[in-house]
């Protein structure tokens, strides 16, 4: 069991959790709390040619819109498929150029890497992003400060679907998003694999549909973070 638990770390230190060990740089206002009657449905480590295509049409067919937050690095790989996440009604947003984690790079590395990102995807997209979550939803002080110069807006997630294991299914994604899921929340899920077990996607893409039903059994808008009314840090 030990040795479980401690892959499980290990496999969670590869992705997004690193957050989990670093609570005091998760400030609770930066959660993407919202409209209690509305749920964010946000998507991070895109674009990517292979996976993205999918979610915009798992998306079209329900008519609902999200909230992209993607990798700036990727963007410049498919600048045409960011301009499609946009031109379909969804949101983009800034996840840094590289998914690197900025801790223990000051102000001007963290500055420079979020200002590039936004600038490549300002010009896929035809405007400015408004909201940013760094790599591994770490904000140091120094990426906070940068991200205020450059007049992005902090956001995370109050639950996510721990979708980026090889391991996860769709049955996976669905309960934990659901464990802590409720009106209000902002849903962190990956339309890509860039930094997830290879084809982990699918199993967020197949858990896609099943959410939204859930979501409208439980009578919750689903959409954007433009439309979550967010109770703004500070
Ligand atoms: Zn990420």
């Amino acid at each position: 069991m030990k040795t479980a638990l401690a892959l499980a770390a290990v496999g969670a230190l590869h992705a997004a959790p690193a957050a989990l060990f670093l609570p005091p740089l998760r400030p609770p206002g930066l959660a993407g709390r919202g409209d209690p009657g509305h749920v964010a449905l946000t998507f991070d480590d895109g674009p990517n040619p292979l996976s993205t295509p999918h979610f915009l049409r798992a998306l079209e067919v329900r008519g609902v819109r999200a909230t992209f937050f993607l990798l700036g690095e990727q963007v410049a790989r498919a600048p045409w498929l960011a301009g499609e996440i946009a031109a379909a009604g969804h949101e983009v947003a800034v996840h840094g150029w590289a998914h690197q984690c900025l801790l223990r790079h000051g102000p001007r590395r963290a500055y420079d890497d979020f200002a590039r990102a936004c600038d490549v995807i300002e010009d896929a997209a035809g405007y400015r992003p408004q909201w940013i979550r760094a790599p591994y939803g770490v904000f140091s002080t120094g990426s906070l400060v940068a991200a205020r110069r450059l007049g992005l807006t902090p956001v995370l997630w109050t639950c996510w679907g721990f979708d980026w294991t090889s391991r996860a299914t769709p049955e996976s994604v669905l309960r934990t998003v659901f464990k802590d899921l409720n009106g209000g929340g902002t849903v962190l899920l990956h339309d890509s694999d860039h930094a997830a077990a290879l084809g982990s996607w699918r199993a967020t893409l197949s858990a896609l549909g099943p959410l939204l039903d859930e979501c409208g059994r439980r009578g919750l808008r689903v959409g954007p973070l433009a439309d979550h009314a967010v109770a703004r840090a500070g």
